[in-house]
């Protein structure tokens, strides 16, 4: 049997590190076509040599999401190299140190809704573009967050920032169904990549509130076992589901 993407070709945003960088490596291994966005250069390089077996069927792109002309020209980079794309996971993301409402300023608000969400509208927007004109479908994944569907994981921002991206998710999904577009979000809770690095000072009385919120989870969870969830949605497999959120956190949103 062919592998499950063979001949798609995707494009990752945040493909540099911790989920991004997971679901980049297992649509390679199934077959696909990789643009890897991200706005560290650094890492990019150091993906493309970690990755250099896949050769021509990986490329890389330095992307600040949050700019609606580079998250276009992405897509279109994507088309102009590998000639198609098949599905687009908008990933990138960055937290908000825990801020509850009353400690939180403007500019963290904005650079929240920026990155989380704008990059999101942006990206989706493009695709489902791009889709409707090419006349064949095609998947979209965002990566929400348990914060998402949960108020007590996140701060104010990021916890908005995340349920918005769930209704833009479900909104595209319910007006394009007759079109072959899927849209579905995947909901990880907490898992291990850099996205903590850039919490340097958290909120006391957000952090004391998360923690509680915290209790419920027996271990967090790794890269590999989000993408795998961003594996089975992009594929056939998964050609029923449409507008679906994704919760992967070993139980941690049931309790
Ligand atoms: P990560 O920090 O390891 O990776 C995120 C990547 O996004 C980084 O490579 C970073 O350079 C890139 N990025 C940040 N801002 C960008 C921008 N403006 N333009 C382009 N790239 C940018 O973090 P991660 O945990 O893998 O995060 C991926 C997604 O998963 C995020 O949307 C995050 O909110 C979501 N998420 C993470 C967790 C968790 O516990 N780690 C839980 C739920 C949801």
């Amino acid at each position: 049997p062919s592998p499950i993407l063979a001949g798609q070709t995707a494009v990752i945003t945040g493909g540099a590190s911790g989920i991004g960088k997971s679901i980049v490596q297992r649509f390679l291994e199934a077959g696909a076509n990789c643009l890897a966005a991200d706005l560290n250069e650094e890492a990019l390089a150091a993906l493309k040599q970690e990755f250099a077996a896949y050769d021509n069927k990986l490329d890389v792109v330095k992307v600040d999401v949050s700019d609606r002309d580079a998250v276009e020209g992405m897509v279109d980079r994507a088309v102009q190299t590998f000639g198609q794309m098949d599905v687009i996971v908008n990933n990138a993301g960055i937290m908000d140190n825990l801020l509850p409402i009353a400690e939180m300023d403007d500019d963290v608000w904005e650079r929240l809704m920026r990155v989380n969400l704008n990059s999101v509208m942006y990206g989706t927007r493009k695709a489902v573009r791009y889709f409707l004109d090419r006349g064949q479908g095609g998947v979209i994944i965002n990566t929400a967050s348990l914060s998402g569907l949960c108020a007590g994981r996140g701060g104010c921002a990021y916890t908005a920032s995340k349920f918005a991206v769930v209704g833009l998710t479900k909104n595209v999904a319910f007006m394009y169904a007759d079109t072959g577009i899927r849209c579905n979000a995947i909901c990880p809770g907490n898992t291990q990549t850099n996205i903590g690095v850039g919490m340097r000072q958290p909120s006391e009385r957000g952090m004391a509130k998360a923690t509680t919120g915290y209790a419920g989870a027996t271990r967090s969870g790794t890269p590999e076992e989000i993408s795998a969830a961003a594996l089975f949605l992009a594929s056939d497999q998964a050609g029923f589901i449409n507008g679906e959120t994704l919760t992967i956190d070993g139980g941690w949103s049931a309790y």
